[in-house]
């Protein structure tokens, strides 16, 4: 039982990403880590030291400390203990032993690393098993593509695992796309190139071989359609689509590596992988992320870069961007402010009467329900929130609203309460219209939008609402004398 709980706890560590807090948590504990610090703090002395912290002498210049961290240029040094933990997170899709020096590079050091990874990978069994086949190398001699996603060299690869790979490369980029499929159809071929051509657009060329999904009339016609220039390799010639069939290679070899039985899995773990690592047929040995969208993904590795404090100045231009291109308007209440609410219940929202307590950020306020279908604390944002007129209507705003901001707040004017049920409050009965299945928008009728009509007391809009409007009938609950008092510690308490 307990060798059970100590290796669910082994995995579950082993599984968790590496963090900064945790570098600076072991760095702390590391008597030569301390001192290289305090070195980098005091001066390096003229001569080398003969112990460990000598290791780290000839790159001195390149040292240096941030918030408590020891940095070698903008990578964050790892501490003994913590080496070989990286070491297996940086390995995960097993991306070869100079990819790995590559992303490693991009976020970790520590002196020796190098020869660390390369004893890593040679010890790593399924690289070994799957590097047995020799890498069949070809040369391409297509033109280098002048922009991103132009050309897409697209080929099959499989079964594995009985299912097939429908492998697209993008050769400027090196970026791939790979979807495992239970088939290698043209209707397959076709539904998931067009997935791609959504996501990126159309390209101007796609290579492939002379499959007979290529060569199907409904490829034919897809290509057509999207202003595809389809490029067919010569028969007997696979190895002039080169840049799939070394892709399909490494596809091949790098679900052998990762193993297990989730293929698809398998796959996500590669491509996540490859397209952020640096790619040293990319100029500047960029990945293929950096290359095709223009940034870098966000991995695990970025966990453990040190935190960045983060600037506590509101960016003003932003936000002024922001207002201007969405027509917002800065709009603040005080404590005693009486307004409308918006509230959600299950899927419908309606405009509760209240009254504004106090503000607890830029935009955030307490407010207190004083509506018949619900009372008590809430907490609201100020676009959630509506001045209201102590006579029930809405305030009506000095400046002229952009016609955007006229849409988005008629879709959601105050709930129908019909005005004789309020007039009559002998009736004990309250007619509620619940939202019909579908309707997520609740109880706007068209009539409120065009006639501005707030509280849908217009005879047009009652009448609507009875054909509209399923109704049930609640039983009224009499509105009591007593005033309310505030709970001392509204500000913990929140009712969604
Ligand atoms: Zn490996």
């Amino acid at each position: 039982m307990e060798a059970d709980i100590r290796s669910i706890q082994t995995e579950a560590v082993s599984v968790l990403p590496i963090t900064s807090q945790l570098i600076l948590q072991e760095s702390k504990k590391d008597a030569t880590f301390q001192a290289v610090l305090k070195q980098v703090r005091d001066n390096w002395p003229s001569t080398r030291h003969s112990n460990e912290v000598g290791s780290f002498y000839k790159r001195r210049e390149a040292l240096c400390e941030a918030n408590g961290y020891l940095m070698f240029m903008d990578r964050i040094v790892i501490p003994k203990s913590l080496q070989s933990p990286v070491l297996k997170q940086l390995h995960v899709g097993h991306p070869g032993m100079q990819r790995m020096k590559s992303l490693a590079r991009s976020f970790v050091f520590w002196p020796n690393m190098d020869a660390d990874i390369e004893d890593y990978v040679r010890r790593c069994s399924n690289c070994a098993a799957a590097s047995k086949a020799p890498v069949k190398t070809t040369l391409s001699s297509w033109p280098i593509p002048s922009m991103p996603w132009s050309r897409l060299h697209v080929d099959y690869a499989g079964p594995i695992k009985g299912k097939m790979f429908l492998v697209i490369v993008d050769a400027y980029s090196k970026w791939p796309e790979i979807f495992a499929t239970s088939n290698s159809t043209a209707t397959m071929t076709i539904k998931k190139l067009k997935e791609c051509v959504s996501r990126f657009g159309c390209p101007l060329t796609i290579v492939t071989d002379n499959g007979t999904q290529f060569c199907s009339e409904a490829f034919s016609k897809f290509c057509q359609q999207h202003g595809i220039d389809h490029v067919k390799t010569p028969p007997f010639h696979p190895q002039s689509n080169g840049q799939a069939e070394r892709f399909v290679d490494t596809l091949k070899r790098a679900l052998l590596k990762i193993g297990g039985e989730d293929v698809e899995d398998a796959l996500q773990i590669f491509l996540q992988t490859y397209r952020c690592t640096p790619n040293p047929s990319l100029p500047d040995n960029r990945s293929p992320a950096e290359v095709l969208l223009g940034r870098k993904t966000r991995t695990v590795f970025d966990l453990m870069k040190p935190p960045i404090s983060q600037p506590t100045q509101i960016n003003e231009r932003q936000n002024d961007q922001f207002n201007k291109q969405y027509g917002a308007k800065h709009r603040s209440f005080e404590a005693g402010d009486t307004v409308y609410a918006e509230i959600h219940i299950r899927n419908e929202r309606y405009w509760a009467k209240g009254i504004v307590i106090e503000q607890k950020g830029s935009v955030v306020y307490n407010v207190l329900l004083q509506d018949e279908k619900r009372q008590g604390l809430i907490r609201s944002h100020t676009n959630q929130l509506r001045k209201r007129k102590p006579d029930g209507k809405c305030e009506a705003s000095a400046e002229q609203p952009l016609p955007l901001q006229v849409l988005l707040e008629e879709f959601s004017c105050p709930d129908h309460v019909p005005t004789e049920d309020i007039e009559n409050p002998g009736n004990s009965q309250l007619d509620i219209p619940v939202t019909e299945p579908g309707s997520s928008r609740g109880n706007t009728c068209p009539e409120q939008m065009k006639s501005n009509c707030i509280d849908g007391s217009s005879e047009v809009c009652r009448s609507q609402d009875r054909v509209q409007s399923r109704k049930r009938t609640l039983p009224f609950r009499e509105p009591s004398g007593r005033k309310r008092r505030l709970p001392s510690h509204f500000e913990y308490y929140e009712i969604f």
